[in-house]
């Protein structure tokens, strides 16, 4: 069960400002986040908020677990990217699973332990049918061989969720990062996010029982976004974090900072890019809200409303972080201020979980056959 703390969405984000404090910068320059602060969210079930409460979880709704996932992105993207490879964990063992492998692997994620998940590979990336790691049965177990890349969270996590190849089909399977043959190797100098705990990944036939294989069988595709349908959510709640810690720096900025004789802010120019901030941070918060209704209210909207929500708010938050260091300007034009690791964080965001140019061709092929 869920240790004793913090359940309603507003304690959850009371918990999650108390322990992050002022610290983000520090961890962003450290490139690596305290593990007693870690462990303390793990605990928590913060990291996987949205777990049902009979497999020990905090059972939020899509939307609360959104606003949750907002203001960590509005604090710490590295923070916040744990809460989407851990959420993506669970929902893959969640969707993936069967009742046996929910109830041994679900109250250990919401209850202390760190996962992250595991498809890309040096051939790999956007093209995930493309995966040379296999998953092979041998008895009981299965043997995994193969090599990850860039996986959120690697340094961090006590479980790896795998993807790869079984037999003429794909799999995941759960992997404990301590068996003999996995090796973790940190991701030297990430643009963003950095202490998000980013690895490559080397399997060499590391052994698991065959009970630990989800959703043998299936289409690597059918797999895959299964998977990423929460990746996807969770960047873009954090993506709409990202737009409202740069309209708080703006705002203020703005304010305070005079330049020929008045504020920036009553320089027309500067309030355009005010106006623009809010907007974006205004149409992605809605965006996100739809797609996490559509979770909520298990619609078969929820993929596609999900991919618009991903795309339209990482290209918002890009566009966004880039105007807060533009009105900033040399007073924002460090690294550590929150609107230069906004700019190199948000960037990363257009990549991962489908990058813009994959959710746009996913877009047109559902505006296609929507359309049509
Ligand atoms: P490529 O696939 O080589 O693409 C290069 C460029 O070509 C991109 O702009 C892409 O959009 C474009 N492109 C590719 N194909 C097409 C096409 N058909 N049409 C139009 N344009 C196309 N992976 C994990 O498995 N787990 C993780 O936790 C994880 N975390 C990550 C965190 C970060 C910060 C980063 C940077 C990456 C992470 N990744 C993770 C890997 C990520 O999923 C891949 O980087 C992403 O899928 C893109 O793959 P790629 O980098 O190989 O780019």
């Amino acid at each position: 069960m869920t240790a004793t703390g913090p359940t309603g969405l507003d304690e959850l984000i009371a918990f999650a400002g108390d322990m992050i404090g002022d610290e983000a910068d520090a961890w962003d320059r450290a490139g690596t986040i305290p593990d007693d602060v870690v462990r303390k969210f793990a605990a928590q079930g913060v990291l996987c908020a949205q777990v049902p409460a009979r497999y020990g979880g905090l059972g939020l709704t899509s939307a609360d677990n959104g606003e949750l996932t907002a203001f960590v992105g509005s604090r710490c993207s590295s923070l916040r990217s744990l809460m989407t490879s851990q959420g993506m964990a669970a929902w893959t063992i969640q969707r993936l699973g069967d009742k046996p492998q929910r109830t041994a692997h679900l109250p250990r994620l919401a209850g202390g332990e760190v996962a992250a998940v595991a498809f890309s590979e040096p051939g790999a990336g956007s093209d995930l049918s493309a995966m040379a790691t296999t998953i092979e049965p041998d008895g009981d177990s299965v043997v995994v061989t193969g090599e990850k890349v860039w996986i959120t969270a690697a340094c961090y996590a006590d479980l790896l969720v795998v993807f790869g190849r079984y037999g003429s089909q794909a799999a995941a399977v759960v992997v404990p990062a301590s068996a003999p043959g996995v090796t973790v190797e940190r991701v030297p100098e990430p643009l963003g996010c950095r202490a998000a705990g980013h690895a490559f990944v080397r399997l060499d036939g590391v052994r698991v029982p065959a009970a630990d294989v989800l959703g043998g069988g299936q289409s690597t595709a059918l797999l895959v976004t299964a998977a990423l349908a929460y990746g996807r959510i969770s960047v873009a709640w954090g993506c709409a974090g990202i737009l409202r810690s740069c309209l708080a720096s703006v705002s203020g900025h703005a304010r305070r900072r005079e330049q020929f004789g008045k504020p920036l802010a009553e320089h027309q120019l500067v309030a355009r890019h005010v106006a623009e901030l809010l907007a974006a941070e205004r149409i992605a918060t809605r965006m996100c809200a739809h797609a996490s209704q559509c979770w909520d209210m298990r619609s078969p909207e929820m993929v596609s409303a999900t991919v618009l929500a991903k795309y339209v708010s990482s290209r918002h938050a890009v566009a966004g972080a880039a105007a807060a260091v533009q009105v900033l300007a040399s007073a924002g034009a460090r690294n550590s201020h929150p609107v230069a690791r906004a700019y190199r964080d948000a960037k990363l965001m257009e990549i991962i979980e489908g990058s813009t140019e994959i959710c746009e061709l996913m877009l047109a092929e559902h505006a296609l056959g929507a359309f049509a």
